[in-house]
Formats: structure tokens, C-alpha cells, sequence
């Protein structure tokens, strides 16, 4: 065989196994992957079905209790890949099942040639309705799976971000008696390097101290909106300073914007929104608010959005932290990829629920792994 046989040889069986070749720069042949080429023949097919989030314990904070969680499941098929994607729907922001499924059949992604238009494709979505930020970022994160599939590369790395820079995820531990609060933290603290804990109503010192009892391990808390007094909100901040938290979330109800500022002013920690704010237009409204914001997929309508979010906070020189809801690990990996560009990572939410439909990030040690697979990574478990 001459040089040019060969050269046509290796083309043809490099097709064939969807790899290239080319030389490197001592002369030699070397095998790369096949670039994706978009046919414009194709199209994206979405599918959606209901899937209730079982939790293993009875879940409490400030202004509810509840043991399950209501969530839909989104696939969008293409050229033989499928991305996955999810709404979870906590109480709270009141979206339905009905009103995911609602809004996910009103979606037609057959009219776009090319799933790498993320940017159209999302737009297009967002313009259906106000709201439904759940299904939008269920679509969202579906189609990121995909594109990173299709280019076979996992997101952090078509975002330039380092995995090892993955943060430490805090575990959150409930509203409970001091006892409970107690053996919970002792069932995981020696799992992870960061405690969550959710205060607001009237028993937050005996369940500092009933951690406090057990562990040194840095905590951090949420009052969900649960402090009322501006001036007590602030005392106990500091008590709960002195007690080795890190940071205090939605210390007040999120209307009350100037308490929540004369809060910030002078706590000796950082105050994050999480309820105070949804999506990137409401980041300008708290500046010099707060010191930072938790982003939620399901709340800002997924990953794109709230990699805008991110740099809106940094340029503004603020904290980032990436919050979830309870739901499966298809969600949760999707915050994960963006993990590396956080300060704090409460990526917990899968690892509450009994009947995960998937395997992806992992916490080894107490720190986020990210699994090094094409777009999310996921895999699917035994159904
Ligand atoms: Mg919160």
C-alpha cells in the first residue's frame, strides 16, 4: 500500500468509526473525534411524563412540612442522542404537574434545524409565557445534555470550567426537636464538610447547640423568611456567628428590602436572597441588598440563565451559591456542572429522595465530583 492508498484507507475506516485522521506535529497518524455535522434534515422531538419525588424523611422548614415532591421528567430526542431534563416543583412557588405539562405541550422544537442554537431555541421558549420557570429550565437543561452529547464533551468543559474546583456541598438538616437534629447531624457529619441548617422559628438556638454537642464542622443557615425584627434578626446573626456559621440565607421576608439591607450593612457574615430573587431581571433591584444570591435552576429557568447570573454577581462583586430543590439527580448534576464558578454549593437535593431515576455527580468526602462523561453524564438507573 503507497502513501496515498493509506492516507484514503485510514479516512475510510475513520469514518466509518466516527473518528478522524490527521498528523500530529512529529509527521505521525493520530485518530481524532469526528466533528458533529448538523443535518438539516433533523429535528428535536420532545417527550414529558409526571414523576412524583419520594423523600426519605419528612422534609420541615419555616412554613411547611411536606414528604413528597411533584416533578415532571423531559426527554428531547435527536439524531439518535436524548438529553434529559426535569421541572421539580416545590409547594412553594406554585407550579402544578398540570401546569408544567400545560406549558411543555404548547412547546414545539420541530421548527429549529439546529439544537446548537440554545440561545433562539430558549428565547423562543421563555416568549410562551411569563412564568413556568420550572418547564422552561426542564427544556433547558434536556437540551444542554443533548449538545454536550452530540459534541461529546461534559458541560463543565465546553464552559471552561476546572472540576477540581468543584465545591464542598452542605447537607441540610430540617427544622426539629434539638434530639432529632442531634442524630441527624450525627448520621452525616462525617460524610460532609459543610452542614445546612433551616431555622426560623422559635427553637434555632437548642438545635445550634444540639449540633454544636456533636460537631465543629462549619454550618450554614436558611430562615427561609422566617425572622421577623430586623433588630433580632441581626443579635441572633451574630450569636450564630460566634456558633462557626458561614452565612445566613433569606433572613427576612423579602419584601422587606431595607430591613434585609440594614441587615447586610452589618452583619458579620454574608446574607444570601434565595426567595428575594428568581431570575437575572430581578438581580438589579437588590444590589447592595444582599452579599449574595442563590441560584436555582428551577427558579431562574435553567442553565443558561444562570450562568448569566453568575457573571451579573461577580461584576457586581458578589457571592454565588447554587441551591436545588429536591429532585433527582438529573437536575441536580445539571447545577453541579456549573459548581467550580460557586462560592457555596447546596447540591443536596438528590440525595434526599428515595427513588432517583439516575446516577451523576457525586460527593466524595464531602466534595462534588463531577462525572466526566458527555453533557450532564448522567446514567439512567434500573426502572
Ligand atoms: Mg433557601
Amino acid at each position: 500500500m503507497d502513501r496515498r492508498d493509506f492516507i484514503k484507507t485510514s479516512a475510510i475506516v475513520g469514518a466509518g468509526t466516527g473518528l478522524l485522521s490527521c498528523t500530529d506535529g512529529l509527521g505521525r497518524f493520530v485518530s481524532t473525534p469526528k466533528p458533529y455535522r448538523i443535518d438539516g434534515s433533523k429535528r428535536m422531538s420532545l417527550s414529558f411524563f409526571p414523576y412524583e419525588i419520594q423523600l426519605a424523611h419528612t422534609f420541615t422548614v419555616s412554613s411547611y412540612s411536606r414528604k413528597t415532591t411533584p416533578d415532571v421528567q423531559v426527554e428531547i430526542a435527536y439524531d439518535g442522542f436524548v438529553g434529559y431534563g426535569e421541572a421539580s416543583m416545590p409547594p412553594y412557588l406554585g407550579h402544578t404537574v398540570e401546569s408544567v405539562c400545560a406549558f411543555l405541550s404548547k412547546v414545539s422544537l420541530e421548527q429549529f434545524a439546529d439544537p446548537f442554537c440554545v440561545e433562539d431555541i430558549l428565547s423562543y421558549v421563555d416568549s410562551l409565557s411569563d412564568g413556568d420557570a420550572p418547564a422552561k429550565a426542564a427544556i433547558d437543561i434536556a437540551l444542554h445534555d443533548l449538545i454536550g452529547k452530540l459534541l461529546g464533551q461534559p458541560l463543565f468543559r465546553l464552559w471552561g470550567y476546572n472540576p477540581a474546583k468543584a465545591p464542598a456541598t452542605s447537607f441540610t438538616i430540617g427544622i426539629d426537636t434539638a434530639d432529632v437534629v442531634r442524630e441527624k447531624t450525627l448520621e452525616c457529619a462525617g460524610k460532609y464538610r459543610v452542614l445546612k441548617l433551616k431555622v426560623g422559628l422559635d427553637n434555632d438556638e437548642e438545635m445550634v447547640n444540639a449540633i454544636r454537642d456533636v460537631t465543629d464542622l462549619p454550618l450554614v443557615v436558611d430562615a427561609n423568611q422566617g425572622w421577623k425584627d430586623k433588630q433580632k434578626a441581626l443579635d441572633e446573626i451574630f450569636w450564630l456567628s460566634s456558633k462557626g456559621v458561614r452565612m445566613v440565607e433569606q433572613p427576612m421576608p423579602y419584601s422587606q428590602i431595607d430591613d434585609i439591607a440594614w441587615i447586610t450593612e452589618r452583619s458579620p457574615i454574608p446574607v444570601f436572597a434565595d426567595e428575594g430573587i428568581q431570575r437575572l431581571c430581578d438581580l438589579p433591584s437588590i444590589k447592595g441588598v444582599y452579599s449574595g444570591i442563590n441560584i436555582k435552576l428551577m427558579k431562574c429557568t435553567g442553565l443558561a440563565e444562570a450562568r448569566k447570573m453568575i457573571d451579573w454577581a461577580r461584576a457586581e462583586n458578589m457571592k454565588v451559591m447554587l441551591g436545588c430543590m429536591t429532585e433527582t439527580s438529573c437536575a441536580t448534576t445539571a447545577a453541579a456542572h456549573l459548581s467550580p464558578a460557586a462560592d457555596f454549593a447546596d447540591l443536596d437535593g438528590n440525595l434526599l429522595i428515595l427513588n432517583d431515576r439516575f446516577s451523576g455527580m457525586t460527593v466524595v468526602d464531602g466534595m462534588i465530583r463531577l462525572p466526566d462523561r458527555p453533557g450532564l453524564g448522567l446514567k439512567k438507573c434500573q426502572e
